[in-house]
């Protein structure tokens, strides 16, 4: 495969709060390579977010990268200077959040607040960034003539696909979605998937797709990493991850969610609940939930290593530790 845009190498984040530190992210270690649809998926609180904003150094105190490396193009972005970061966030990457829809600054055109971002960054006149703008807004299935609108005269569906729309105002090569159509409908949210699915034939960018919903990242990812208390925990293809998970924990998740094609059937669910970040026990974070576990499980903390081909599994079910195997 050619060489990754975005490399993440152990990136650990840390979130220090007043009963000690919380480890939202373990030394993780993702690559996304150009034009690549990589999702990431896990329960609520598993630190999907946290990586996203760390990827684009956007996250904020308490939240620290307390290690590892990430690396744009070969460029090291955690030493990048301010306007360095400030041109590779905009031009480079770009964020679209399921609550983005409501940043829009709700007393200035949507036309405006697209062509504010243009002029920002592009040597172009505003009559250009206003053409584009409109080239833009139609690109994401909304008239051109809703550039006078104020937010409040767009539904939410047209609000996120503004913010979609400003998203690539600059071309960017990687787009980070985090959860962009978990507060829309269903039907809203189909129509958005296709546009998506359409400008990213057109213009090539790769995308981070952080949601709950895994038949839809079936649909639409090239690999899927699945997150428990911080760790990445099983890595793939998304033929692989979905239809032979390794991890118990990935075969929870996948169990307790409808298939698109396959028969009706119950779904059950993974019993217990996560893991405390400020109190994570020795071994494996998710031992207590595990139908399989084994004595290794208590003791060692199970690596992310080869699982078969294109396959990324952290259990000692496995890939036995030494001590297993003895
Ligand atoms: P996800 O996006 O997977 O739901 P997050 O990345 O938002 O998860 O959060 C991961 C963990 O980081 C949470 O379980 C929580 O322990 C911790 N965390 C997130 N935000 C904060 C914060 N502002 N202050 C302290 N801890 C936080
Ligand atoms: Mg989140």
């Amino acid at each position: 495969m050619n060489a990754p845009l975005l490399s993440c190498r152990d990136v650990s984040v840390d979130y220090i709060v007043g009963g000690g530190t919380a480890r939202a992210c373990n030394r993780v270690s993702l690559d996304i390579h150009p034009a690549e649809t990589v999702g990431l998926a896990g329960e609520s609180g598993c630190g999907k977010s946290t990586l996203a904003f760390a990827i684009t150094r956007m996250h904020n105190a308490p939240a620290l990268i307390s290690e590892g490396q990430i690396l744009y193009d070969g460029r090291d972005v955690l030493a990048m200077t301010p306007a360095e970061l400030r041109a590779f966030r905009w031009a480079e990457t770009a964020m679209v959040f399921q609550s983005a829809m409501n940043a829009l600054n709700p007393v200035i055109t949507i036309g405006e607040q697209i062509c504010d971002v243009i002029l920002a960054h592009r040597p172009v006149t505003r009559d250009e960034a206003w053409s584009r703008g409109e080239e833009l807004l139609s690109m994401v299935g909304i008239a051109r003539a809703r550039m006078s609108a104020y937010p409040h005269q767009l539904s939410g569906g047209m609000r996120q696909r503004v913010v979609i729309a400003i998203s690539l105002a600059l071309r960017p090569r990687l787009i980070v979605m985090d959860e962009p159509t978990t507060a829309l409908d269903v039907v809203v949210e189909r129509e958005i998937m296709d546009e998506l699915a359409q400008l990213k034939r057109e213009y090539g960018f790769a995308i981070l797709f952080i949601s709950h919903d895994l038949a839809l990242m079936g649909e639409i990812c090239d690999r899927i990493g699945i997150m428990y208390a911080g760790n990445l925990v099983e890595l793939g293809t998304a033929a692989e991850v979905l239809e032979n998970p390794r991890h118990p924990y990935t075969q929870g998740l996948v169990g307790s969610f409808p298939s698109i094609h396959g028969p009706r059937t119950r779904l059950h669910g993974i019993p217990g609940s996560p893991v405390n970040l400020l109190d994570l026990p020795q071994g494996c974070n998710f031992q207590d939930r595990c139908p399989a576990r084994i004595a290794a499980c208590a003791r060692v903390a199970p690596h992310l290593l080869p699982a078969g081909l294109g396959h990324e599994a952290a259990c000692h079910l496995v890939t036995p530790p030494q001590e297993a195997r003895a």
